[in-house]
């Protein structure tokens, strides 16, 4: 039995090949290498070099390493760039993610896991986000990730097939025994934009918006480990053999913090005062977001070992660390 995982050289495929690898799984990555690296992947796991919507290759791969579950990454992630292109994020996130389900389908891969977004709530009402609320998206990027859930939803009902359809929140952090972390070029997230500026890659970092109604005026988000969110994809997986069934969760830690508290814990973390402009709001951007974690804990069982902002900036800063001292030799 191997696990295919698309987008496996990318900031959290690469966590999740590792966790695959230290539970003693076969694994194979299929990806395009667009914005994944070949170094993030492990030498134990094989890297196929491809597009997930090439179906030739995909089912190809499927056969060839007998592949029972598919873990699925791959895809475009930048909110504003789905507002601005649309069509190429439902081509990438939806289009492509249904060629990839239809070639599961026809090679009898019967376990799907897909990575989806809290995104398909918009901006929520009510604090904590449970999966009962409605599913409103506000970008292209989370419409796309929807559709996907949706096609999952009805193929699961037409095949012997089930999935487990994970809503992210704000996933950050590196893998505590260094092997990866997020090297994403130009990333945009909050955590990996404040440890670049502690580390001098960027001379200075903005707050998007201090006038929201919160605790100090600026947004609140749930920021979840990438290590314990690719260990509840493990159990998913355990789940999914184990013939329980499709689910769909959300996955974060239930609590949140503000931007403001994000910045000072970079800046105690890493002892630089770095620079802090104010900046007008972030268009898109909601207030607060945090999860309802209850489904994930209950379904999956997941305890999460990493809850504790201190120790997530501690990770990302020692990855960024270990890329400025790669870049510089
Ligand atoms: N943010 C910020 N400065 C930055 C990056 C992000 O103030 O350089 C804010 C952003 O406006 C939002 C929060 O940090 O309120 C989290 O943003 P991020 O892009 O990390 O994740 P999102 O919740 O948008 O997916």
């Amino acid at each position: 039995m191997t696990v295919l995982v698309t987008g496996g050289a990318g900031y959290i495929g690469s966590h999740m090949v590792w966790e695959l690898l230290d539970h003693g799984e076969e694994v194979v990555v299929l990806d395009r290498l667009s914005t994944g690296f070949d170094w993030a992947v492990p030498e134990a796991a094989e890297l196929v070099v491809g597009d997930i919507g090439d179906q030739k290759l995909v089912e190809q791969t499927m056969k060839r390493r007998g592949v029972d579950a598919v873990i699925h990454f791959a895809g475009s992630i930048i909110v504003p760039e789905s507002v601005s292109d649309p069509l190429g994020y439902y081509l990438n996130n939806t289009v492509k993610s249904r060629a990839l389900i239809e070639s599961a389908v026809r090679c009898g891969v019967k376990h799907f896991i897909f990575s989806s977004t809290a995104a398909v709530y918009g901006s929520p009402e009510k604090i904590p986000v449970t999966e009962e609320n409605p599913l409103v998206p506000e970008s292209p990027y989370g419409t796309s990730k929807l559709m996907t859930e949706l096609m999952l939803r009805d193929t699961a009902a037409a095949h012997d097939f089930a999935y487990t359809a994970l809503r992210y929140f704000n996933v950050s952090g590196a893998d505590p025994k260094k092997r990866t972390g997020q090297s994403t070029k130009g990333a945009t997230h909050l955590i990996k934009v404040a440890c670049e500026t502690a580390t001098g890659k960027r001379p200075h970092m903005e707050v998007f918006g201090e006038d929201y109604p919160t605790r100090d005026g600026t947004c609140v988000r749930d920021y979840i480990h990438v290590s314990d969110l690719v260990n509840a994809h493990y159990l998913a997986l355990e789940r999914l053999r184990k013939g329980r069934g499709s689910l769909v969760a959300n996955c974060g830690y239930g609590r949140g913090y503000s931007v403001l508290e994000v910045i000072d814990t970079v800046k105690r973390v890493s002892g630089k005062n770095f620079a802090v402009a104010k900046s007008g709001r972030r268009p898109g951007d909601a207030v607060a977001i945090v999860a309802s974690a209850e489904r994930c804990f209950a379904e999956l069982g997941w305890k999460p070992a990493h809850d504790d902002l201190e120790e997530i900036v501690t990770h990302a800063l020692n990855w960024e660390n270990l890329l400025a001292r790669r870049n510089r030799l």
